[in-house]
């Protein structure tokens, strides 16, 4: 296994730290929580999709692309980090926003990612909900041919085989810290959604015989839906690797009892998380994806799920950004 076989560049701040939650640990009473801060990757105000994007934008290069286009939920991480991933090597970029949650709020529309996505330039253009996006994507690849451009398409959250790349990065990367810190790490626990993240994961944990179980909380697709999508994108991405069956299917577990009202929506206990996370330990979760990961998090650690004496890794995929579209939702006095 060897990741400079393909062409990246250099986006992120790396590796990210690798912290111990002292505050939260406490106040919870479980186990060690240790977070891998993927929220500093440092592009545009950081986040999880910008190591998929050093691989993803090195292939746009190699193809000659001049123009990038993703789509993504109207608060999306995913597209604000394309977006300024694509100007930094020089192309347009594009994206295409469903309102999946179907939100009126001005703060949603407009704040936030939303924002962001606007001042670095980007062409925006919003879609109903259930629109078929990668259809749409596909239309508008297509009218920039006729116009004689050359347009790279991203899939929404950069989870395909060449982005997951990133993601077997990171388990390598933290096996590295932990191993030099002398840290024994018991349980890996992330949010997960488009699944590159933990599809990547899972290669890079299962391909070094790691041993370290991996727990993804799901944000969107119900349990069984949600593995089998990362299981597939996992295999995939091994075989992209030349290591194809390192993953088996039980090592693809998924939680989606934090979903609440569906993506985007908020819950009761992601706001708790989120404003748990910032009055213990000065961190900003997102209420979309980090927050709902931790409320999970702390449900199993409440449940007793983990031993007191085990250490558990949370990985901060980021998204701090999309809070100022969720004003609303904190109900802050
Ligand atoms: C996209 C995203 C995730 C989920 O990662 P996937 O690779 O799509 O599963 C988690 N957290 C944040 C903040 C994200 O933007």
């Amino acid at each position: 296994m060897h990741l400079s076989r393909f062409s990246r560049v250099q986006l992120a701040h790396l590796p990210t730290p690798l912290e111990f939650l002292e505050n939260l640990s406490r106040t919870l009473g479980g186990p060690n929580i240790y977070i891998k801060r993927d929220d500093c990757t440092g592009l545009a105000t950081g986040g999880n999709k910008t190591r998929k994007l050093e691989f993803l934008i090195a292939d746009a290069l190699d193809k000659g692309a001049d123009i990038v286009i993703t789509q993504g939920a109207v608060q999306s991480n995913h597209a604000r980090q394309t977006v300024a991933a694509a100007l930094k090597y020089g192309m347009a970029c594009e994206i295409l926003l469903e309102n999946r949650t179907e939100s009126s709020e001005h703060d949603y529309l407009e704040s936030g990612n939303v924002f962001l996505d606007k001042l670095f330039g980007a062409r925006v253009t919003h879609f109903p909900k259930n629109t078929d996006m990668d259809q749409e994507m596909e239309a508008r690849a297509e009218e920039l041919r006729s116009e004689g451009k050359n347009p790279y398409v991203i899939p929404g959250g950069g989870s395909n085989e060449i982005g997951a790349l990133g993601y077997v990065d990171c388990a390598l990367e933290t096996l590295t810290q932990a191993n030099d810190m002398g840290l024994r790490i018991d349980h890996f626990v992330t949010a997960t959604g488009s699944a590159g993240t933990q599809a990547g994961l899972v290669v890079g944990l299962e391909a070094t015989h790691s041993q370290i179980p991996l727990l993804g909380i799901g944000v969107r697709a119900p349990k069984q839906e949600q593995e089998e999508k990362v299981y597939h994108l996992a295999c995939k991405t091994a075989e992209y690797m030349g290591i194809p069956g390192v993953v088996d299917r039980d090592k693809v577990i998924a939680d989606s009892n934090y979903v609440g009202g569906g993506y985007g929506v908020p819950s009761d206990s992601m706001v708790e998380a989120v404003t748990l996370m910032a009055r213990e330990e000065a961190i900003l979760m997102d209420p979309v994806y980090s927050g709902k990961g931790l409320a999970g998090l702390i449900d199993y650690i409440r449940n007793g799920r983990f031993e007191e004496n085990q250490n558990i890794v949370f990985l901060h995929t980021g998204g701090s950004a999309a809070l100022f579209g969720y004003l609303d939702a904190f109900k802050l006095a």
